[in-house]
């Protein structure tokens, strides 16, 4: 069989430590996982379970590479996450079961149209232009964990133009890593290559042409790149 124009490239992330990269296959994305975020953005924690929704693979932005400030936004916002990074999947996963499914983690950031969600919460309207568009999802490169896939207490930061926005511990996640891979296997079947970015804590902000953003966790990852026009 033959394609009727070149396919499209397999979207990658490199892997500390290795030649080899890891083939993104989804990526999925929870919201509202930190409760002062979810307080800031005027919610109850203890009201709703996260939200889940996705990003296109080709959201991915690797190597720090430079990130274009998004068309038709004037609210271009930064939400530092980690990212899981599956090696294996299923449906139904149990939570005592769902860290064997875990490859590495990342550190990602989850670039947001905030002016286009707000106005799809109000209206009721899905979060897609607001989320899933090109370039929305930098990654740091994936740290493989072997035998202990729990993270743990670890410091997640984020600083822009070198002033510190977002400083956190993963400790604070609502949902674990456990329990987001659990719920989210009850909708989809997770296959290995699947990216799953975890929820923002607070300190969210907008970015303009001629920032630069760089984000880490403690032992995990470090991502650094500039907003361009
Ligand atoms: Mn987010």
């Amino acid at each position: 069989m033959s394609y009727i124009f070149p396919p499209p490239v397999t979207v990658s992330v490199p892997i500390n430590g290795s030649d080899e990269s890891f083939p993104v296959n989804r990526i999925y994305c929870v919201g509202q996982n930190y409760s002062d975020h979810v307080k800031e953005m005027g919610g109850d924690p203890k009201k709703n379970p996260p939200v889940f929704f996705s990003k296109p693979a080709d959201a991915i932005v690797t190597n720090n590479a430079d990130v274009k400030f998004a068309s038709e936004t004037t609210n271009l916002h930064y939400e530092v996450e980690l990212v899981v990074a599956l090696g294996g999947g299923g449906t139904y996963i149990a939570a005592v079961d769902a860290l064997h499914c875990v490859y590495g983690y990342a550190v990602g950031i989850d670039f947001t149209r905030r002016d286009l969600q707000t106005e799809a919460k109000e209206s009721g309207r899905p979060w897609d232009t607001a989320k899933g568009f090109d370039q929305s999802a930098p990654i740091s490169s994936i740290t493989p964990f072997g035998d202990d896939k729990y993270l743990g207490d670890r410091q997640i930061a984020l600083s822009l133009n070198d002033e510190i926005k977002q400083d956190a511990n993963l400790n604070q996640m609502i949902w674990s890593v456990s329990e987001i891979i659990a719920e989210l296997s009850k909708f989809y079947e997770l296959r290995a290559g699947d990216l799953i970015f975890t929820g923002t804590p607070s300190g969210v902000s907008n970015v303009s042409p001629g920032d630069r953003i760089h984000a880490v966790i403690d032992g995990v990852g470090e991502v650094e790149f500039g907003v361009v026009s």
